[in-house]
């Protein structure tokens, strides 16, 4: 058994005729920059996000940047986080100079805190920056309240989460990064829907501010040479587009794989009393970016670590360091957020990707429960 956090070779072979073709007809075209698979692309993404404007950049990082750029921030505005997060989430706020206000995160879905967000919001506070972790909604109903009652804007951070649905207590559902102001996301190429390289985009709900968003990428003109005001230079690749717009119609498909994957995880795992499954909340679904366990003080991680790697098996911890504790982001009023901190300590990420099979998985918990049992 060869087994991969993410299978990316097993995935490319399925699709492999269309994908090739599509690279060659771009490189015939030599269209490479803003070329028409990138219009393409972000036009099916679009439909397939029920019609919100899809503007695409050059990595998940910059969508973030960007979508904070054009929302006429000023320095010292405060921007509410989650500290469970990659640290892109954060950082794109400090480097525009804007402060980082950080918030613990749910005890059992690992996404932001709602009922701490309140409490940290000051005459400062401008934006709100929930973060879909792992593959399942922040609870957006809720964070949506919030904004309206302060005035905030809201930037979904999709990266992990595209293709997810979130569910309105009225029975509504809509897809994950298309509730807030703006979404972004990632097409890194381990991401739900990942290409061949670096990608990006944004989501956004309103025309102009859409159009805004596309200016900041293109350095912030909308007619060649004429900058009205100040961009950066973000574009996604024609091929990476073109590899998208092939993987976009499998991203379905992608997300079935993933759930099938964790419903079997789920169903190996759910006994093991000192192993707690993922939790998925009743407002959103979950498509498993990450199959994160949460385990038992009792289990030394790095030994369970080594013996799974001495057999072959691969596993993460998503994120070994809060944000607040990293160098970078240290403030000196030193802030505790115990369910981030205990997170950081517990929590174990599976493999799990599009092409993982039973057998596999069968042999990851049968290697994980012969670890227990030596204990
Ligand atoms: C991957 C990721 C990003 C950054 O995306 P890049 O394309 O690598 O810049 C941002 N936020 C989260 C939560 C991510 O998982």
């Amino acid at each position: 058994m060869n087994i991969q956090m993410v299978d990316l070779k097993g995935q490319y072979e399925k699709i492999k005729r269309e994908i090739d073709s599509e690279i060659q007809n771009v490189i015939d075209s030599t269209a490479f920059i803003n070329g028409p698979k990138v219009q393409e692309f972000a036009n099916n993404l679009s439909k397939y996000l029920d019609g919100i404007n899809v503007v695409p950049c050059a990595n998940g990082t910059d969508a973030l940047q960007i979508a904070l750029m054009a929302l006429g921030l000023q320095p010292g505005d405060e921007v509410i986080v989650p500290v469970h997060t990659y640290v892109a989430t954060a950082e794109v706020i400090a480097l525009l100079q804007l402060e980082p206000v950080f918030v613990d995160v749910h005890p059992i879905y690992f996404t932001i805190d709602v009922n701490q967000i309140e409490n940290i919001i000051t005459s400062n506070t401008k934006v709100i920056v929930p973060v879909h972790l792992y593959g399942q909604c922040a609870d957006m109903e809720s964070i949506m309240k919030i904004a309206k009652k302060y005035n905030l804007f809201v930037v979904e951070d999709t990266a992990q989460a595209i293709g997810a649905d979130y569910s309105f207590s009225n029975g509504a559902k809509q897809k994950a990064g298309t509730i807030g102001d703006i979404g972004t996301t990632s097409f890194f190429p381990s991401k739900n829907l990942g290409c061949y390289g670096d990608g990006g985009a944004m989501f956004v709900k309103d025309n102009d501010l859409a159009k805004k968003c596309k200016m900041i990428a293109n350095h912030g003109q909308s007619i060649k040479y004429h900058h009205d005001i100040i961009g950066c230079n973000s574009r996604l690749d024609t091929i990476q587009a073109a590899v998208l717009n092939v993987k976009l119609k499998y991203l379905d498909n992608y997300c079935e794989a993933r759930q099938d994957a964790a419903k079997i995880y789920d169903e190996l795992l759910k006994d093991i009393s000192k192993i707690e499954i993922p939790q998925v909340a009743n407002y959103t679904n979950h498509v498993y970016h990450q199959y994160t366990l949460l385990l038992a003080d009792s289990i030394n991680r790095n030994e369970l670590q080594d013996y799974l790697k001495e057999n072959g098996i691969p596993s993460m911890i998503y994120y070994p360091v809060p944000l607040h504790n990293q160098k970078a982001y240290i403030k000196t009023d030193g802030e505790s957020f115990p369910v981030t901190e205990k997170l950081s300590e517990s929590v174990l990420s599976l493999p799990i990707h599009t092409e993982i099979t039973r057998e596999e998985q069968e042999f990851i918990v049968s290697s994980i429960i012969t670890f227990l049992s030596k204990q």
